[in-house]
Protein backbone atom coordinates (compact mmCIF):
# COMPACT_ATOMS: atom_id res chain seq x y z
CA UNK A 1 0.00 0.00 0.00
CA UNK A 2 1.02 3.73 -0.61
CA UNK A 3 2.38 4.99 2.58
CA UNK A 4 3.78 8.43 3.42
CA UNK A 5 7.83 8.40 3.55
CA UNK A 6 7.48 10.22 6.90
CA UNK A 7 5.53 11.32 9.58
CA UNK A 8 4.26 14.93 9.72
CA UNK A 9 5.91 17.13 12.11
CA UNK A 10 3.51 17.98 15.09
CA UNK A 11 4.57 21.92 13.49
CA UNK A 12 3.66 20.77 10.19
CA UNK A 13 -0.12 19.30 11.60
CA UNK A 14 -1.28 22.08 13.28
CA UNK A 15 -0.23 24.28 10.45
CA UNK A 16 -2.19 22.39 8.48
CA UNK A 17 -4.86 22.12 11.03
CA UNK A 18 -5.08 25.90 11.16
CA UNK A 19 -6.40 26.20 7.26
CA UNK A 20 -8.71 23.34 7.30
CA UNK A 21 -11.57 24.48 6.25
CA UNK A 22 -10.68 28.43 5.14
CA UNK A 23 -10.56 27.23 1.31
CA UNK A 24 -13.79 26.28 1.31
CA UNK A 25 -13.91 23.96 -1.70
CA UNK A 26 -16.76 25.60 -4.25
CA UNK A 27 -16.45 29.40 -3.38
CA UNK A 28 -14.54 31.58 -5.92
CA UNK A 29 -14.82 35.06 -5.87
CA UNK A 30 -17.31 37.04 -8.46
CA UNK A 31 -15.62 38.53 -11.70
CA UNK A 32 -17.85 41.53 -11.68
CA UNK A 33 -18.48 42.54 -8.28
CA UNK A 34 -15.54 40.29 -6.62
CA UNK A 35 -17.97 39.24 -3.94
CA UNK A 36 -17.51 35.54 -2.50
CA UNK A 37 -20.13 33.48 -4.03
CA UNK A 38 -20.78 30.03 -4.61
CA UNK A 39 -19.16 28.55 -8.01
CA UNK A 40 -21.17 27.97 -11.18
CA UNK A 41 -23.83 29.67 -9.03
CA UNK A 42 -25.12 33.45 -9.87
CA UNK A 43 -23.99 35.54 -8.03
CA UNK A 44 -26.29 37.08 -5.61
CA UNK A 45 -25.04 39.82 -5.16
CA UNK A 46 -24.88 41.24 -8.60
CA UNK A 47 -26.98 38.54 -10.42
CA UNK A 48 -23.70 37.57 -12.80
CA UNK A 49 -23.22 33.78 -14.26
CA UNK A 50 -20.25 33.16 -17.05
CA UNK A 51 -19.97 37.08 -17.75
CA UNK A 52 -23.77 37.03 -19.05
CA UNK A 53 -26.11 38.83 -16.07
CA UNK A 54 -28.69 36.38 -15.41
CA UNK A 55 -31.03 37.69 -12.45
CA UNK A 56 -31.89 41.43 -12.31
CA UNK A 57 -30.40 43.00 -9.23
CA UNK A 58 -31.58 46.51 -8.57
CA UNK A 59 -29.08 47.85 -11.37
CA UNK A 60 -28.34 51.39 -11.67
CA UNK A 61 -30.50 52.04 -8.57
ZN1 LIG B 1 -21.10 39.41 -8.48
Amino acid sequence: MAHPKRKWSKARTSRHRSIWKLSVPGFVECPQCHAKMLRRKVCKSCGYLDGKQVIAIGEEA
